[in-house]
């Protein structure tokens, strides 16, 4: 299987590695980075998608995608299979599909979950929307660069379970921390909290496996001084694309709309780009109510 690789970042670099370090050849291009080892420069995104069985793009938004689609859609060979990697709007998920199927290709959104060092060791996991044919195809490259794939349904639907999944997750770490602040301030040790949430019913992701207490439960970003790990600005994005997406589809989401309006003042407003999301609890640890 021949495979064209458009976007070689922080994610798609070692994706495109792990694939031709499995024997497959792929052909790569980005607009600033360099093919990463194994994987063989084309001239531009067309070139990459001219003759590929499956073309993979990993960008960084849906503008830039559809932009992309336009370019290699006409490029590539019937039959083929256009595989969507990047987070993006459910809507631009769904136009890209329509525009490659409507040209005879198959089409699957596929944003991941695992961040870099899942895309890096091959462990991500695929939430996937398209074609069943289409999944067929792409199986074998799925479990290469990952180790679980789940067709979600039709097209978009990869991206919905992307954003639904990432919606609770801001909204739980933000609980996580707010409540450690309060902890805090009730004079609650962090170690004693942790004992007993982790083990009752406030339990989460965030506390059990992410704790963004330094020094308490398992090795997390807040023991690196909150070096990411998944940074704030990352999870602001895709808050605003479920906020997006709840307003095309008339979905009631305070809790989203409220995660997404903390995350925005934190990343804009008070220097937490760059920082991980989990850096919450040190920015609630110094405020009051006021
Ligand atoms: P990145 O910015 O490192 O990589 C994106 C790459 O796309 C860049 O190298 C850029 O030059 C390239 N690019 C832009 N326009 C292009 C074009 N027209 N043709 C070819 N290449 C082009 O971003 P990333 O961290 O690799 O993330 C990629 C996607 O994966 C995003 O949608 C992001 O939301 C998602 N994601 C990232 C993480 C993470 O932890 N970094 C985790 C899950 C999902």
């Amino acid at each position: 299987m021949k495979i064209g690789f458009l976007g070689l970042g922080n994610m798609g670099a070692p994706m495109a590695r792990n694939l031709a370090a499995a024997g497959y050849e792929v052909r790569g291009f980005d607009v600033v980075a360099e093919p990463p080892e194994g994987v063989n420069a084309a001239v531009s995104g067309a070139d990459a998608a001219i003759g590929a069985d499956v073309v993979i793009t990993m960008l960084p938004n849906g503008e830039i995608l559809r932009s992309v689609a336009a370019e290699i859609v006409p490029a590539m060979s019937p039959g083929a299979v256009l595989l969507d990697c990047s987070t993006v709007d459910v809507d631009s998920a769904r136009a890209v599909a329509a525009l490659a199927v409507a040209a005879g290709l198959g089409a699957l959104d596929a944003p991941v979950s695992g961040g870099i060092g899942g895309a890096d060791a091959g462990t991500l996991t695929f939430m996937v929307g398209g074609g069943a044919d289409a999944f067929d195809t792409a199986r074998p490259l799925f479990e290469i660069m990952g180790q679980k794939a789940v067709h979600c349904g039709p097209a978009g639907n990869g991206q919905a379970a992307k954003i639904c999944n990432n919606m609770i997750l801001g909204v739980t770490m933000i609980a996580t921390c707010e409540a450690f602040a309060l902890a805090d301030k009730l004079g609650l040790d962090r170690q004693k909290m942790f004992d007993v949430v982790s083990t009752s019913s406030g339990y989460s992701w965030t506390m059990n496996a992410y704790c963004p207490a330094p020094g308490v439960g398992p090795v997390s970003p807040a023991d690196n001084d909150y070096a990411p790990g998944f940074a704030a600005e990352l999870m602001l994005k895709d808050l605003r694309l479920s906020q997006a997406a709840a307003g095309g589809a008339d979905a009631d989401t305070p809790m989203g709309a409220c995660a997404a309006e903390l995350y925005r003042q934190f990343v804009e407003d008070e220097n937490g780009a760059g920082r991980d999301f989990s850096a919450m609890l040190p920015r609630f640890e110094g405020r009051g109510r006021g």
